[in-house]
């Protein structure tokens, strides 16, 4: 072993990333092993959402505490990383999960009018329903986080696919890449539609549900605006009934996806290919009812896997196979520095959070 940084971390999205940082946080010596280019796999395009409401009071604590260490390592860099411009909600669903948010505290929440909502998110067509405003949420600057974990990283990132991990007692794990292999006292596995498969190689099988999605990017008609939200649309006043919306940075594009996904087989194809065509054209439609601000023919397209857990589409957990860890779950971005250090703490000694443990299905909805 001797030579070899102490942990290990498997994929370099945001989540590998920040899981990485905070090991380097804590003194510890990390490698991260990334197949392509770090941020390019779920954590591709330009813009996420943060937002604190969630309809387990847990997650919402969770997201509390990640939304600080977005802020200190913003300020610690020198970039934005969240914007300043909040998330608004609207629908009976805002309210409810302000309600969760109020239980909680801590967080700046609050129901708005149809003035103040047209102020906050002046892309909107006319909405007079129940409607709230996150002020402390906004759009992640996506790239700008990658990037600078990526820089503070240096050359502990490596660009290789891990073929194999294999316990070896109380030697550690031995990583097998395709250019070297390692022991580690620790590894960490944040491989994104991978961590599945690569658990299975230790004999775990983790409850991962594998889909396709697909969120278009449209341009601001006319000049950008100066303040813009992030916008969660559970109304179904404009036809659909879960859209969400972000800015990218510069506020003259707006990325648009209904949360829906598209079924896939376990090697990827898709069960009914004309699906996710569905979704583009349903999103189009809805931009041109629902958001007159934007030009409704698309510029640009992500798609990207979706892994969630079945207990949740907000879902996340940890799997703990001896020295090895396995986190799953959806809707990440938000949650990566708090899990990053949660991971990291867990993998120098301190246990994992009960929260994250599998069996306390974290994200659940509560009563
Ligand atoms: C369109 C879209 C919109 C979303 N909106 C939001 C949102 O608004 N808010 C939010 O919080 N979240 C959102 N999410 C979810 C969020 O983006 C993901 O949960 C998050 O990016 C997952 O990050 P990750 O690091 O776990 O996975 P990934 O980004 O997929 O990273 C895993 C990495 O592991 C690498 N890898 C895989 N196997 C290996 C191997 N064997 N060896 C080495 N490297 C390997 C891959 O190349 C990849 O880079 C959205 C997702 C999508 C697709």
């Amino acid at each position: 072993m001797t030579g070899s940084p102490e942990v290990a971390v498997v994929g370099g999205g945001i989540v590998g990333l920040s899981t990485a940082y905070a090991l380097r946080e804590q003194g510890v010596s990390v490698r991260l092993y990334e197949t392509g280019l770090p941020g390019h796999g779920q954590s591709a395009g330009e813009s996420r959402i943060f937002r604190h409401a969630h309809d387990d009071p847990r997650l919402v604590a969770f997201a509390r505490e990640s939304r600080g260490v977005w802020a200190e390592w913003a300020e610690r860099f020198g970039v934005e990383l969240v914007s300043s411009d909040g998330a608004v909600a609207i629908g009976e669903s805002a309210l409810a999960r302000l309600r969760v948010l109020d239980r909680v505290g801590g967080v700046a929440a609050r129901a708005i009018g149809p003035d103040e909502l047209a102020e906050r998110m002046p892309l909107l067509a006319g909405y007079a329903g129940p409607a709230m405003l996150d002020e402390a949420g906004g759009a992640i600057r996506t790239r700008a986080a990658i990037e600078a974990l990526t820089d503070q990283l240096g050359d502990a990132v490596v660009t290789g696919e891990v073929v194999s991990i294999e316990p070896r007692g109380s030697d550690g794990v031995e990583v097998r890449s395709v250019t070297d292999r390692a022991v580690y006292s620790k590894v960490i596995v944040c491989a994104g539609r991978e961590t599945a498969r690569l658990a299975r190689s230790v004999g775990l099988s983790l409850p991962v549900r594998l889909a396709a999605h697909v969120r278009l990017t449209f341009d601001v008609k006319g000049a950008a605006p100066a303040r813009v939200a992030c916008l969660q649309d559970g109304s179904g006043e404009f036809g659909e009934v879960s859209v969400y919306a972000t800015p990218l940075p510069g506020n003259s594009r707006y990325a648009v996806g209904l949360s829906e996904t598209v079924g896939v087989r376990d090697d990827g194809t898709f069960i009914d290919p004309a699906a996710i065509r569905s979704l583009d054209e349903r999103a189009r439609a809805y931009v041109a009812r629902a958001l007159p601000g934007l030009d409704p023919e698309p510029r640009e397209f992500v798609h990207c896997w979706v892994t969630d857990l079945p207990w949740s589409e907000d879902g996340v957990a940890v799997w703990e196979a001896g020295r090895i860890l396995f986190v799953a779950g959806h809707n990440l971005f938000k949650q990566a520095p708090a899990l990053g250090r949660a991971l990291a703490r867990a993998a120098t000694g301190d246990g994992l959070a009960a929260e994250l443990a599998p069996e306390a299905q974290l994200g659940r909805p509560r009563d």
